[in-house]
């Protein structure tokens, strides 16, 4: 008897169980619906990859919230085209291979647009010109020639890396790599290095802020390879709606003034 009653309230136990799931998989689908019926696309929360130190385009301020033209011209281009995302301050070549590997969604890190890059990855509509640019610390050091039995400074997986190596030769200097630019500019102020290479407008905003006092000695030519224009990324192939959308908000917020006032309010010569 016991155990006949035993069973018989594990058995209501289990149905009173079953209600209360078939109750909260009831509620919850509503819940779904209601969320879907008032916010179509805010389902997905996409994965956005970016450089950890890259001002003025991605980097931390005081408090440690990520700002730049990157970052804001990113958000006004989500609230233009309605969609919401995630950013993962990654470094740049961590952030390469995420969207790669498809862990990120996409990358926005002054991501110099490349043909080598447009194997593996669709672009955006260009958003920022670049070149990259040679910089020092030691003021007897006034052109590449000088470089000569010297090691440089180099950011991994970055054009001006590859600038760096195609003219090593030509100029006699070795490199050493480094994965993050405010890391790279400390090894040359520290004397380890005697001369880094980097984005211009980047290196150009260090030095003008004062953050770091390093001098610019030289330039790859406007219309070499190195000087390609930023463009947001996807792997190539895949996210296909989140790079349209990238592209229009980006026309929608050039043509409403957004985009100028995000760039003035960091490159104020712009
Ligand atoms: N523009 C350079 C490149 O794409 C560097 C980008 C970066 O360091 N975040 O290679």
């Amino acid at each position: 008897m016991q155990n006949l009653s035993k069973r018989i309230m594990s058995v209501a136990a289990a149905a009173a169980l079953a209600v209360g799931l078939v109750a909260c998989g009831g509620s919850s689908t509503s819940e779904t619906k209601t969320d879907d019926a008032t916010a179509s696309s805010d389902a997905v929360v996409y994965k956005i990859a970016t450089d950890t130190t890259f001002a003025p385009f991605e980097f931390a301020d005081a408090s440690g919230t990520y700002v730049g033209i990157d970052v804001e011209l990113l958000a006004a281009i989500a609230e233009d085209q309605g969609f919401q995302y995630e950013l993962e301050p990654l470094g740049f070549d961590a952030a390469l291979q995420a969207v790669q590997s498809n862990q990120s969604d996409a990358v926005i890190a002054g991501m110099s647009i490349t043909d080598a890059r447009k194997e593996v990855f669709d672009f955006s509509e260009p958003y920022y010109d670049s070149t990259v640019c040679a910089a020092v610390s030691d003021a007897s050091i006034t052109k590449l020639e000088d470089l000569k039995g010297k090691t440089v400074a180099v950011k991994t997986g970055t054009m001006s890396e590859s600038w760096a190596e195609s003219i090593k030769d030509q100029y006699g200097f070795t490199t050493v790599q480094f994965d993050t630019s405010d890391v790279m500019y400390q090894d040359v102020l520290a004397g380890n290095t005697a001369a880094c290479f980097e984005d211009t407008p980047v290196m150009g905003y260090a030095i003008s802020t004062g953050n770091v006092a390093l001098t610019i000695i030289a330039e790859a030519a406007s219309d070499s390879e190195f000087a390609t224009p930023y463009g947001f990324a996807v792997n190539k192939g895949q996210n296909a709606e989140l790079l349209s959308m990238f592209d229009a908000g980006l026309a929608n917020i050039k043509a409403n003034g957004t985009y100028d006032a995000i760039v003035d309010k960091y490159v104020k010569s712009k």
